[in-house]
C-alpha cells in the first residue's frame, strides 16, 4: 500500500500512514464540516495506524454537541490536520488537502449528509 505523507501549514504537526491508493475523498454537511470545507479521506483509520507527530501544544482539539467526534487544529497555523469521527468513535479520517503533493481539489468526493444526524 502507498505510504502518505502529510502536515498542517506550519509543519507543527505531521502524520503518516499507509492506504489503498487515494482516488477520491468525503465531504459533509454538518454545521462544522460545511464551514471547514475540507475534502476528508473516505476510509477511516484506526489510532494505530496514523503515526503523529507534534511539537508541544501544537494539537489542539474542538468539541461540540455530544463530543463523541474530535477535531484536531494547529494551535499555530490552524489548519485541521485530521478528525476522530463521530460515525466510527475513535477512528481518524485525514484532510486530504494537508497531504504531501495530492491535489484534493482534483478529486471527485461523495457528500455525507451530517446535517441530518
Ligand atoms: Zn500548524
Amino acid at each position: 500500500m502507498p505510504q502518505y505523507k502529510g502536515s498542517c501549514h506550519c509543519g507543527a504537526i505531521k502524520f503518516e500512514f499507509s492506504a489503498p491508493t487515494i482516488e477520491s475523498g468525503l465531504r459533509c454537511n454538518c454545521s462544522i464540516c460545511q464551514r471547514k470545507g475540507a475534502i476528508m479521506s473516505a476510509f477511516t483509520l484506526a489510532p494505530s495506524d496514523l503515526l503523529i507527530t507534534a511539537t508541544p501544544d501544537s494539537l489542539s482539539t474542538y468539541e461540540f454537541g455530544s463530543h463523541i467526534a474530535k477535531h484536531h487544529f494547529c494551535s499555530k497555523c490552524g489548519i485541521y490536520p485530521f478528525h476522530q469521527t463521530m460515525r466510527k468513535p475513535g477512528r481518524y479520517r485525514i484532510n486530504l488537502g494537508c497531504i504531501e503533493g495530492m491535489d484534493s481539489s482534483s478529486l471527485p468526493f461523495q457528500v455525507y449528509d451530517g446535517a441530518s444526524i
